[in-house]
């Protein structure tokens, strides 16, 4: 059993920053993740795609977001605990028990949850045989960009992280954008970008509906 101050279930950029404030104002904290490394979506998800919206940095990748994370927290040495699953929380007078399904016991009086959307599994297209392709021509993340460099490349979705890849991807490859709608669903500014670059390449954009 572990006494400490506070408990982070969590580490991606909401636990990890939450090490920071709670060490300036001198508490000791046990972090907890059921992945092997810190860092949440921005490691497991998008290690390498470009982000725009931190204050203060005008372009950086989730590596880099972790890192640097990771770099500004390091004076308050939390402890982490991967590959590890909170599995139990219970209170009593004030103080949390948190147990792990490594059988790991922790007692606090602080709980920060910041476990983000849980573990992450793909919704995978439901196709038959599809499985044979994935990783090599069938993606649900990108994990490295260089592997997608002078390619020719179907992106589906017109979500966020569709959009952003379209762009950044498009720098050094052919891509198409394949979406079930008229409308993506993407800051404004991304959608701007991908005007421009829909009028200037031919055949970028289609509508699965249309032919
Ligand atoms: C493809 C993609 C692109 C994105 N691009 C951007 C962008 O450009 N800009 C932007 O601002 N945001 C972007 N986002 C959103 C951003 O990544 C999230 O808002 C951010 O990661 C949320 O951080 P978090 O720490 O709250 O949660 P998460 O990053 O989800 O981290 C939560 C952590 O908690 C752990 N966890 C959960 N439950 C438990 C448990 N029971 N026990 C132990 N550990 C647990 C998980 O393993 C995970 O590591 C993007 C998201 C995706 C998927």
């Amino acid at each position: 059993m572990t006494k400490t101050d506070a408990v982070i279930i969590g580490a991606g950029p909401t636990g990890l920053f939450a090490v920071h404030q709670l060490g300036v104002n001198g508490l000791s904290v046990e972090v907890i993740d059921n992945l092997d490394k810190a860092g949440g979506q921005c490691i497991e998800l998008y290690p390498d795609k470009p982000i725009y919206d931190i204050p203060a940095i005008p372009e950086c990748s989730g590596k880099e977001l972790t890192k640097n994370l990771l770099e500004q927290i390091k004076p308050f040495k939390p402890k982490f605990h991967f590959n590890e699953r909170v599995q139990e929380l219970k209170e009593n007078k004030g103080i949390w028990t948190v147990k792990t399904n490594k059988g790991n016991s922790f007692t606090t009086p602080n709980v920060i949850i910041a476990g983000g959307v849980g573990s992450f599994e793909p919704r995978k297209l439901p196709l038959k045989e599809l499985e044979k392709f994935e990783g090599k021509n069938v993606f649900y993340s990108v994990s490295n960009k260089e592997e997608f460099k002078n390619k020719k490349i179907a992106i589906f979705g017109g979500g966020d992280s569709a959009l952003d890849w379209a762009l950044e991807l498009s720098k050094n490859s052919k891509v198409i954008l394949i979406h079930r709608r008229n409308e993506f669903r993407g800051a404004p500014r991304t959608l701007s970008e991908l005007e421009k670059l829909k009028k200037r390449r031919k055949n970028f954009y289609k509508n699965s509906f249309s032919n």
